[in-house]
């Protein structure tokens, strides 16, 4: 496979492997030093920070996008390298509230707090921001981001049952395709983007594989460990053989305390982007494995391909991405579905809901989520609202154990249930 600008493989190796540098975008602070490919994803910043640079050094745009909607394809199609800009550190959000308001999501106020302080060294080699009209809070942060960076925003329609919603939404997808074409200087073919759908099918595909070794009674890794396996720039070599490597060598691994000892959680809400793991250390930490996430930095986006073979292939993208059951749709009923779907394959055996603090679409939705856990599912359900400071942690663990110890006492009368039924 070509890496970013047609080059050899060994030649982007090369340009991974030598990777020394740091970044200020996240960190891995928590979890343990690794090996092989979990000792790779601790460092994967600095790979894609240096396989981005070798990529521009040779021509190809960088692409900044913050949203799993924005579709990868199209922008790799016009030689664009799309990395992730979500800011992910509780340090940058002070910088920020000199400018955003203070009662504004973490995410949101991170990311933009990265430019302020130009400390993302992804954002200034961008040659161009891709966004899109998602909650209020991103879209209006987007328009202060632009002072700096060169944006397009996508006009996301929010009513995902409506038809003429979706063509809207292919429209922006022809719309995006005629601006990459024109910034770019280059001609976006059927080839290409095929091209650049087998790349992004082969890396969701991969991420697939390794979430769904989460669904053995006695997974080979921590929910914490899989949630550092990901890629900061979409459809890198480098890290599409990591995965392969991590499947090749992480079944039959075993996990101290065994897997099998703890509570099974299906997190779900707001994404983590790297360095907002607080929470899944503390669920970790007080006896649960998150055996799936079902958010963004989770296995929502990566359930569903793009047809290579479509007779009209920016459709096919459209398609994929338009349904995506994030909470700024309405009504938003795939999400409930998938949850549904995941806590039974995952065999959870409760739910824990992660909200950042002013994050409304997700606040709301919690509701509904909670009654699905408790009246359909029949799980647990706890909703954790927090932000990226660490003030509330011994708070957190407290919930967390009580929420945990409901579920030992169910599972415990369950067992004597049972017993009762076979000896009477
Ligand atoms: S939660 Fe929604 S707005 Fe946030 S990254 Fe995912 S799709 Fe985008
Ligand atoms: S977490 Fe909520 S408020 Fe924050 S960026 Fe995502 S959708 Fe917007």
């Amino acid at each position: 496979m070509s890496g970013c600008c047609g080059n050899k493989r060994s030649e982007i190796n090369k340009a991974e492997a030598g990777c020394s540098v740091k970044t200020a975008c996240g960190s891995n602070a928590g979890i343990p030093k690794q090996e092989g490919p979990l000792a790779y994803f601790q460092d994967q910043v600095s790979h894609g920070l240096k396989y981005a640079e070798f990529c521009k050094e040779r021509g190809a745009k960088i692409v900044g996008i913050m949203c799993e909607f924005t579709p990868r394809e199209l922008i790799m199609a016009a030689g664009g390298v799309p990395v992730c800009l979500c800011g992910g550190s509780g340090e940058m959000v002070e910088p920020a509230e000199r400018v955003l308001p203070s009662n504004l999501c973490s995410l949101i106020k991170s990311t933009f707090g990265y430019s302020l302080e130009k400390a993302n060294p992804f954002l200034e080699m961008a040659d161009l921001i891709v966004a899109e009209t998602t909650c209020d809070g991103k879209k209006k942060m987007y328009e202060l981001l632009a002072d700096r960076h060169k944006m397009h925003v996508l006009e996301l329609p929010q009513k995902p049952e409506d038809t003429d919603a979706f063509e809207h939404w292919v429209a922006e997808m022809n719309k995006l395709k005629s601006v990459l074409e024109k910034q770019f200087v280059t001609t976006i073919t059927d080839g290409k983007l095929r091209s650049a759908i087998a790349v992004m099918n082969r890396e969701r595909a991969l991420k697939r594989d390794l979430a769904a070794l989460m669904k053995s009674s006695n997974p080979p890794l921590t929910g914490r460990e899989l949630l550092g396996m990901k890629s900061t720039v979409a459809g890198m070599p480098g890290d599409l053989e990591q995965y392969e490597q991590a499947l090749r060598m992480l079944p039959g691994r075993a996990l101290n305390p065994q897997a099998n000892s703890r509570v099974r959680v299906l997190l779900t809400g707001v994404p983590l982007p790297r360095g907002a793991e607080r929470v899944m250390d503390i669920i970790e930490d007080n006896g649960g494995l998150v055996v799936c996430q079902e958010n963004c930095t989770g296995v929502k986006p990566v359930l569903d391909d793009i047809d290579a073979d479509a007779p009209d292939l920016i459709r096919a993208i459209a398609a994929k991405y338009y349904h995506l059951p994030c909470s700024v749709m309405t009504p938003n009923k795939g999400r409930m579905e998938l949850l549904g779907k995941l806590s039974q394959e995952y065999k959870a055996q409760c739910v824990i809901e992660l909200v950042w603090r002013t994050c409304i679409t997700y606040d709301v939705e919690s509701s509904l989520v909670k009654r699905l856990a408790e009246d359909e599912l029949n799980l647990p359900y706890l909703r954790i609202e927090t932000d990226y400071s660490p003030s509330d942690s011994a708070r957190i663990a407290l919930r967390v154990q009580s929420l945990f110890e409901t579920v030992g006492g169910r599972e415990s009368s369950m067992g004597e249930a049972m017993k009762e039924r076979c000896h009477g």
